[in-house]
C-alpha cells in the first residue's frame, strides 16, 4: 500500500499556499512558545475572526444561533473557539482537538542560587526529554510573574536579537572521559540543568558576607521586571530554546523548529477553524495544556473544562437540558491532532516501515496509540475510520497510517482516550517529526499544509 509523495502532486497555486502557511507558522512558533503565549494569541486571533467571549455572552445573556462565534478559555492556558452550525447541537460536534504545551524547563519556585561566582536559576524539567539535549544551547525565559496586588508581569527575555540568553553548561572533552563512560540517561542528572544567569558581582559593602553574583541577578530583575526574591514564588517562568524557527534544508522542504510537538497541529487546528464558513456540524477547536504531563490539573484535557463549556453553549443556544448536553457529546467527532513519529533513515530499526509515518507523505492517523499491547489507547473503530477517509479522499488530501514504531519498541499516548469516555468517535492524527521532544524539531512543510487541509475538510463535512 504505497501512498504518494504530496510533493509530487502540487499546483503551483498550492505551493504558494504551502509556503505562505508554513511561512505564517514559522513565525507564530518563534514568538509564542509557551502554552500561556498560545492562549493569548489565539485570542487575539480569534476576535479579529468576530469571536466572541463566552463569558461575555453568558454575563448578557445573549442567545446564541448558527454561525455565531465564541471562544472560551481557562486560566490564561487552555482555549476553545467554537462556530455554531446549523444543526442543533444535539446531533453533535465536529471537534479538533491539540494540545500547546511542550517539553522544557521550568523554573523552580526557590530558583536562584550563587556557587563559586557564578549564579544559576536551578529548574524541573517538563515532559518526557533527554537532558543532555540540553546542554550549551542558548535559551530564552518565558513566562510570568504573579505579585501579591494582583498584577501579573510578562517576561520574555532571549527572544530579541539584542537579549541575552542564557544556557546550561557541559563539561569539556578534555577532562571528559569518565563523563563519556555513562549512559545518556545517567549523562546529566535531572538536578544538574541549571541554566547559568550571571557571573558578575555586585559591589557590596567589605563586611557583607552575601553572594555577590546572585546579589547582582536579584537587582537587574528588581529593576527590569519590578519585582523581588519574594515574587518568584508565584512566578511560572518556562526555559525554552531561544531564537526563530527556520526553514531546514536546501530545498527549504522542512522546519527545525522548538515545539512542533504539538504546534504543528494546533496552528493548523486554530487556523482551520479561523477559516470554518457556515458549518452544518459545529466546529469546536480545543487548545489544552499539560498534555505533556498526563493531561492533568485544571488546564488539561482531564478537567471539566470541555464539559462546562459545551454545557454553557448548549443552554445559551436553547439546548440547556441535560439529555441534549449527552447527546451533543455523544453524537460528537474528533480528530485528537497530536505528531507521530516520521520515519527516520538513522533510526531505522525501530519503525515497522509499512505502519511508519514518512516526512512529505501527508497528515497521519493512527487507529491506536499506547504501549505493551497497545495499553492506554483509544483504539478507534473500524467504522470511524472508513468515514475519516472518505472525507479525506473527497477532499484530496495526501494522508498515511502509522503505528508508534515497532510492536514493543516503547510507546505513548494522546488525549484521545479522555475525550472518547464521552462515547464519542475519536481517531489520532499528527503531523510526523522528527527528532520529536528534543529542544529543535523536524517536520516537512507539506505535512503541515496537509494537516491543515484536513482539518478543514474534517470541521466542513
Ligand atoms: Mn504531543
Ligand atoms: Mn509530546
Amino acid at each position: 500500500m504505497k501512498r504518494p509523495n504530496a510533493w509530487n502532486d502540487y499546483t503551483d497555486a498550492q505551493l504558494e499556499e504551502l509556503e505562505a502557511l508554513s511561512a505564517d507558522y514559522r513565525a507564530f512558533i518563534s514568538v509564542n512558545k509557551t502554552e500561556r503565549e498560545w492562549c493569548a494569541a489565539g485570542v487575539e486571533l480569534a476576535r479579529r475572526a468576530g469571536y466572541l467571549s463566552l463569558d461575555d455572552c453568558v454575563r448578557d445573556g445573549r442567545t446564541l444561533k448558527a454561525g455565531d462565534r465564541v471562544f472560551a478559555t481557562s486560566h490564561n492556558k487552555t482555549l476553545m473557539l467554537v462556530e455554531l452550525g446549523s444543526e442543533p447541537l444535539s446531533r453533535g460536534l465536529n471537534i479538533l482537538g491539540a494540545h500547546t504545551d511542550s517539553p522544557r524547563l521550568d523554573i523552580k519556585q526557590v530558583p536562584l542560587e550563587e556557587t563559586d561566582g557564578i549564579a544559576y536559576l536551578d529548574t524541573h524539567y517538563y515532559g518526557g526529554i533527554k537532558k543532555y539535549q540540553w546542554l550549551t544551547l542558548p535559551l530564552a525565559l518565558h513566562g510570568v510573574v504573579c505579585k501579591k496586588d494582583g498584577t501579573t508581569v510578562d517576561v520574555c527575555i532571549g527572544e530579541n536579537e539584542f537579549d541575552p540568553v542564557f544556557c546550561v553548561s557541559d563539561l569539556l572533552p578534555h577532562l571528559g572521559s569518565e563523563q563519556m563512560d555513562k549512559k545518556a540517561s545517567e549523562f546529566i542528572p535531572g538536578e544538574a540543568l541549571d541554566v547559568i544567569v550571571g557571573n558578575r558581582p555586585l559591589k557590596l559593602d567589605a563586611d557583607d558576607k552575601s553572594e555577590p553574583v546572585r546579589a547582582q541577578v536579584m537587582q537587574l530583575l528588581a529593576q527590569q521586571l519590578d519585582i523581588d526574591e519574594e515574587d518568584l514564588l508565584s512566578a511560572e517562568l518556562e526555559v525554552v530554546p531561544a531564537g526563530p524557527a527556520r526553514d531546514l534544508g536546501l530545498d527549504r522542504s522542512m522546519i527545525l523548529g522548538y515545539g512542533h510537538d504539538d504546534r504543528s497541529c494546533s496552528y493548523p487546528c486554530l487556523k482551520a477553524q479561523l477559516a470554518v464558513k457556515a458549518p452544518r456540524r459545529t466546529a469546536v477547536t480545543l487548545l489544552v495544556d499539560k498534555e505533556e504531563i498526563g493531561s492533568v490539573g485544571a488546564t488539561g484535557m482531564t478537567s471539566t473544562f470541555f464539559e462546562d463549556t459545551i454545557a454553557e453553549i448548549c443552554a445559551l443556544a436553547g439546548e440547556g437540558d441535560a439529555l441534549s448536553l449527552r447527546r451533543c457529546l455523544r453524537n460528537s467527532r474528533v480528530l485528537s491532532c497530536d505528531v507521530c513519529a516520521a520515519f527516520d533513515p538513522a533510526y531505522a530499526s525501530v519503525y515497522e516501515k509499512k505502519n511508519a509515518a514518512f516526512m512529505g507523505h501527508g497528515l497521519s492517523f493512527m487507529k491506536y496509540t499506547g504501549a505493551r499491547g497497545k495499553s492506554g489507547s483509544n483504539d478507534t473503530d473500524a467504522e470511524f475510520v472508513a468515514e475519516v477517509r472518505r472525507i479525506m479522499d473527497a477532499a484530496g488530501v495526501h494522508f498515511q497510517t502509522c503505528e508508534l514504531g515497532k510492536v514493543d519498541a516503547g510507546g505513548g499516548g494522546t488525549i484521545a482516550y479522555i475525550l472518547a469516555r464521552y462515547t464519542m468517535d475519536v481517531i489520532d492524527c499528527g503531523v510526523p517529526v522528527i527528532s520529536m521532544h528534543s529542544p529543535w524539531e523536524v517536520i516537512s512543510k507539506a505535512d503541515l499544509y496537509e494537516a491543515y487541509r484536513a482539518y478543514q475538510a474534517f470541521l466542513n463535512d
